[in-house]
């Protein structure tokens, strides 16, 4: 694999290449669809995570053994899918299967009483204190406190939304005090989705997060928001189709928080057709119009091509990589099946024809 696209830079075997291709100017399609799918370079981690990813050290081999248990333990979401052991018997390579439909939460942001605090709630405690909880939760797993400290410092310096969810907890328990007699709760909610140029580094900042109180209609949260509740309550979920949910739940594999996929994602095409806007257009490639949205499959597409100038951690990281890889191809699936299910009326009028 030593061609690189001349669009994005991806690497491929010279057999692959496009017939419009000129010696000069190699042109490939499944990597970014000959230059219309453009997004951000995938930046090298900071240098401690990056010495984990390296695989030369003790602790890096076990941080490696373990890296989907380590993700989990550090993610601000959970990945709510039902996981088949059944396939894995002890022999052959890991296998990742899954089954049924993918539900991520996203909890409130303050622990129920006398509970462990548990995913983004273990950002509001000190490092040591954190640890602790963690270690606690993942008894029996063979962590280790030294990686589970390396890995806390790592995304509280960097992790664009665990700065998010701070503020968001900080503003809301600041309201909370200021209001101590308002029965309902209050939601913080944060506009995950800056524009639409994918090329750029989107990830939310403090100025992104609001606070609404109850009553107050001002700030209507739409569906690319994230809203957070500050006390108990059921459970939120995260949709595969908000940008925070692949920085949420892969905190390891976007450890700046990078913004994922979503569907507002536009592509690179000449100037006279991404103009037109098509208010049907969900990007999932499934209308007979000119698309001009980056779907999810473009999107997953693009990043599993391994580029010469991009961080490669994300193909060392072993299980959650595979991890990472089923839950793009079911929300894929799941999103094609949404499409099917609410254009029934569309698709019946394209046989009459
Ligand atoms: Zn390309």
């Amino acid at each position: 694999m030593d061609v690189s696209c001349s669009k994005c830079g991806a690497l491929h075997w010279k057999c692959e290449q496009l017939s419009t291709s000129t010696i000069a100017r190699p042109l490939f399609g499944a990597c970014c669809l000959s230059g219309k799918v453009e997004l951000s370079a995938i930046r090298k981690p900071p240098r401690e995570l990056l010495e984990l990813y390296n695989g030369t050290s003790h602790e890096s081999k076990h941080f490696l053994d373990n890296i989907r248990s380590y993700n989990s333990a550090f993610g601000l979401a959970s990945l709510g899918v039902t996981v088949d052991k059944t396939v894995q018997d002890g022999h052959g390579p890991y296998v990742f299967k899954i089954q049924g439909a993918l539900y991520h939460h996203v909890g409130s942001l303050l622990p129920k009483p006398a509970t462990n605090p548990v995913y983004a709630q273990l950002y509001f405690y000190s490092s040591g204190e954190a640890t602790n909880f963690r270690m606690q939760n993942n008894q029996g797993r063979g962590l280790r406190p030294t990686v589970m400290g390396i890995l806390d410092q790592v995304l509280q310096q960097n992790h664009a939304y665990v700065q998010v969810f701070r503020t968001a907890y900080e503003r809301l328990k600041e309201q909370r005090e200021q209001h101590p007699n308002v029965q309902s709760e209050f939601f913080a909610v944060i506009q995950c989705e800056k524009g639409t140029d994918a090329r750029r580094y989107n990830a939310p900042t403090a100025d992104e997060v609001s606070v609404i109180l109850p009553g107050d209609g001002s700030i209507a949260p739409d569906y690319r928001d994230l809203v957070l509740q500050y006390k108990d309550g059921p459970l939120k979920w995260i949709y595969e189709t908000n940008a925070s949910y692949q920085p949420s739940v892969y905190v390891l594999l976007f450890p700046y928080g990078e913004n994922g996929w979503h569907t507002n994602m536009a592509l690179n095409l000449p100037v006279t057709g991404a103009d037109e806007e098509d208010p049907d257009d969900d990007g999932s490639g499934g209308g007979s119009r000119t698309r001009t949205k980056i779907s999810i499959l473009d999107y997953y597409a693009y990043r599993l091509h391994q580029c010469a100038d991009d961080s490669d951690h994300i193909f060392q990281a072993r299980a959650l990589l595979q991890q990472w890889i089923v839950d793009g191809w079911a929300a894929t699936d799941q999103r094609n099946l949404n499409w099917l299910k609410n254009n029934q009326k569309k698709l019946r009028i394209d046989l009459y024809k």
